[in-house]
């Protein structure tokens, strides 16, 4: 009896907590279900000759540039990680050095922070200028060093800000409520991804480019036309001065609700591109507007941010919890290696994604013939791989290799969709 009554709180407590668990788990399926849905029908590509597209030059020459780059890349991941993890394992004796230099938890965690960024930076930073050595080297930049320079402290700077202000609300946050901390930083971070989501237009791409309106009239009324026809509200279709720093042409989404506006490259209309192309890749980025990619994305970083920053909370608490400003180095390693780990399934989504803004571009210029030659020039401008391996495409691929793209060009242009249907 004694025995039941001592058991028998602890074993509705874990009902509980099991049941808890099960809900939550439900939940998460049932919107990472409902987010994984696109318009895209089932489509069986074919398996295309990248040699029908290119020629044997141009693939050779491809690949061999993004040999090295992912080489440089990997090269750079591992000297970041092994630093990071020395940091990590120095992190008593830093802690007690920033601590003579600057008194407050808070203001000890936010500048332990700082320099784990600014050390990560550093160490990748010959990674970087071996990158742009070779990017200078393939025609892929005209950049002097003295712009490269600047890029790099300006995205280091808006780096620290935002793990400053990361690191400050997750060490006040676990300091105020303990172990659940979580409960609040998961949403607030949410909260803080959507501001740099909508802020991102008017705050850090001016950091990096000037945009200006379109100035080819035709153009701009073909784009607001293309717009009308597939049903997407979008105020601004700005073109950003991307020749200061690269050869290579694309186009983008950025902002949510009255931010938001499609960025085309000045390097896209100097004069490489047809009029289809051009409008090929615009209809694209429609459609991403149009079926709210970026707060799908939002979405998607909530159902991921969530469990990341419980398992952080969970993690740091073992060393006695994130209240402990010596604690920052592990968790940011934390974060680090959770993005590392999350990256194929981010990566996927981002695919199917950009596979059904492939497919309502299509739908909407009824011109698979430029969507093909769109793509074809992308892969030998910017010198992508048009059949990566498959590793590379399931870690870091946010775009569907190049030839499954132009096989789903071929397939739109065989088969006509019903009229009406989306
Ligand atoms: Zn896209």
């Amino acid at each position: 009896m004694d025995v039941r009554q001592d058991r028998d709180p602890h074993g509705r407590r874990t009902l509980a907590q099991a049941l808890v668990a099960l809900v939550v788990a439900v939940v998460w399926l049932g919107a990472a279900a409902l987010l994984w849905r696109t318009e895209v029908p089932q489509l069986s590509l074919p398996d295309l000759d990248p040699r029908s597209y290119f020629t044997e030059a141009e693939i050779e020459r491809s690949e061999d540039y993004r040999r090295g780059s992912r080489a440089l890349f990997l090269g750079g991941l591992a000297a970041e990680l092994l630093v990071l993890a020395a940091l990590v394992w120095q992190a008593r004796p830093l802690a007690a050095r920033v601590g003579r230099i600057v008194g407050g938890r808070v203001r000890r965690a936010v500048l332990l922070g700082a320099a784990v960024v600014v050390t990560l930076w550093g160490v990748g930073l010959p990674f970087s200028a071996a990158t742009h050595v070779r990017r200078v080297d393939h025609g892929l930049s005209e950049q002097g060093w003295g712009g490269w320079l600047r890029d790099q402290a300006v995205s280091l700077g808006v780096r620290a800000v935002l793990v400053g202000i990361a690191v400050a609300g997750a060490v006040w946050l676990a300091a105020r409520l303990g172990r659940r901390w979580w409960l609040a930083g998961a949403p607030a971070l949410v909260a803080v991804a959507t501001v740099v989501v909508l802020a991102q237009p008017l705050v850090i791409s001016p950091l990096f480019n000037r945009f200006e309106p379109l100035t080819d009239r035709a153009l701009a009324a073909e784009i607001e036309e293309l717009a009308a026809g597939m049903g997407v509200d979008v105020e601004d279709v700005l073109v950003a001065d991307a020749s200061r720093r690269t050869t290579t042409a694309n186009a983008y989404v950025s902002g949510i609700g009255p931010t938001r506006r499609v960025v085309l490259y000045d390097t896209l209309l100097d004069g490489r591109f047809t009029r289809g192309e051009i409008v090929s890749v615009s209809a694209h980025e429609l459609a991403h507007v149009g079926e709210r990619h970026l707060w799908k994305g939002l979405a998607w970083f909530a159902l991921l941010a969530v469990p990341g920053v419980a398992l952080l909370a969970w993690l740091t608490e073992r060393w006695g919890g994130l209240r402990d400003p010596a604690l920052v180095p592990l968790g940011l390693a934390f974060v680090v290696v959770y993005m590392l780990a999350t990256q194929p399934l981010a990566n996927a989504v981002s695919r199917r994604y950009e596979a059904e803004a492939d497919w309502l571009a299509l739908q909407a210029t009824g011109d698979p013939e430029s969507a093909v030659e769109l793509e074809r020039r992308f892969v030998t401008t910017s010198l992508s791989d048009p059949t990566p391996p498959a590793w590379v495409t399931y870690w870091l691929g946010t775009h569907p290799p190049p030839l499954e793209r132009i096989a789903m060009a071929a397939t739109a242009g065989g088969t006509r969709p019903a009229p009406g249907g989306s």
